[in-house]
């Protein structure tokens, strides 16, 4: 997607502080962190919103969870503790139009 700004930070048209990426997906830190640990792991695969997401994509949805686990523990915050949060369409608040998962931690 042209206009998306995730996918122009996995096309490296945008800087970001990347943490993580591998094929499916890439994580890097929010611009703006709402915690001391606040990374964002998206799909290499644009998808708007959760509302696009078919049982198709579960392998990949699911690959979200095991490299946020993955980056928690290379935070140093897996025993601490995390929230992970997918804000989806106006009522969830959601800005970014390209599926995210927020990884938030260091802080209760
Ligand atoms: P959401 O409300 O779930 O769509 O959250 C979008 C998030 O993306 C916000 O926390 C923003 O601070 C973050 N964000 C927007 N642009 C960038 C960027 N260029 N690099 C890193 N994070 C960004």
């Amino acid at each position: 997607m042209s206009d998306c700004v995730f996918c122009k930070i996995i096309a490296g048209e945008i800087p970001s502080t990347q943490v993580y990426r591998d094929e499916l997906v890439t994580a890097f830190r929010d611009i703006k962190p709402a915690a001391p640990i606040h990374v964002l792991i998206i799909p290499n695969q644009h998808f708007a919103s959760v509302n696009d997401v078919t049982s198709e994509d579960e392998p990949l949805m699911g690959h979200l969870f095991t490299v946020a686990k993955q980056i928690a523990e290379q935070e140093g915050i897996a025993e601490s503790g995390y929230r992970l949060i997918i804000n989806t369409g106006p009522d969830g608040r959601q800005e970014v139009f390209h599926i995210h998962m927020h990884l938030l931690g260091g802080q209760r």
